[in-house]
């Protein structure tokens, strides 16, 4: 029994890929919602493209405690397109089954970990950890100095990101780290909504704005 075990991301059987693969932005298949930072002047040093399989996942676990965070890992491919411009795509949700919760804080325990990584291993091979998730109720959606220690010891790798969700008046954010390597952890950002519904939307985050303009531009 590890209960007492803060996270701890185990080494994985595999030496973890650590070269992004070359592709396109898939911005004609997706939508931008941006959050009220993004046009700060801040420069995230990935975009993040979210599945709607994987948000709405994400927004049922939210919803499922309103009292306690709740939390898991973001899985998906670290991507660079011909620009050089990297992004991830974040395609599966984890809802980590074994974590200790209160109600300001999470930690996965080493069993909830070791879940995942059996997880990745035999049903999304080839894919990343390229973040997390977790739940702040009835609080705004920052990262708080626990978090952001987590964040920099468990998700090191600069293109991993932090998402926070407020299950209570439905908001969230991305957490990304900028060009220059700073994270900062009250300044979050929108994301792509790729679709997988003919272009009908699942975001329904109070705080983030669609750009309609963008949607269905043709122009790249
Ligand atoms: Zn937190």
């Amino acid at each position: 029994m590890s209960s007492t075990s803060r996270i701890r991301l185990l080494p994985s059987d595999q030496p973890e890929m650590n070269q992004p693969i070359t592709t396109p932005l898939p911005t004609k298949k997706a939508s931008r919602w941006n959050s009220p930072y993004d046009t700060t002047g801040l420069q995230p040093l990935v975009s993040v493209f979210m599945t709607q399989p994987a948000y709405s996942r994400i927004c049922v676990h939210s919803v499922s405690d309103l009292k306690n965070e709740v939390g898991g890992i973001l899985v998906g491919q670290w991507c660079l397109d011909d620009n050089h411009e990297q992004f991830i795509v974040v395609e599966h949700a984890l809802p980590a089954r074994h974590t200790r919760q209160g109600s300001v804080y999470l930690t996965f325990t080493q069993d909830s970990l070791v879940d995942i990584h059996d997880q990745i291993d035999t049903n999304y091979k080839g894919q990343s950890i390229v973040g997390w998730y977790h739940t702040h109720p009835s609080m705004v959606i920052f990262l708080s100095h626990y978090d952001t220690w987590l964040h920099s010891n468990f998700f090191p790798e600069p293109w991993q990101v932090a998402l926070v969700v407020e299950p209570v008046s439905a908001t969230g954010g991305f957490f990304v780290r900028q060009k220059h390597g700073l994270l900062d952890p009250t300044r979050y950002f929108g994301f792509y909504e790729l679709d997988g519904n003919y272009g009908r939307s699942m975001v329904y985050w109070t705080n983030l704005y669609q750009l309609e303009e963008e949607k269905g531009d043709a122009s790249k």
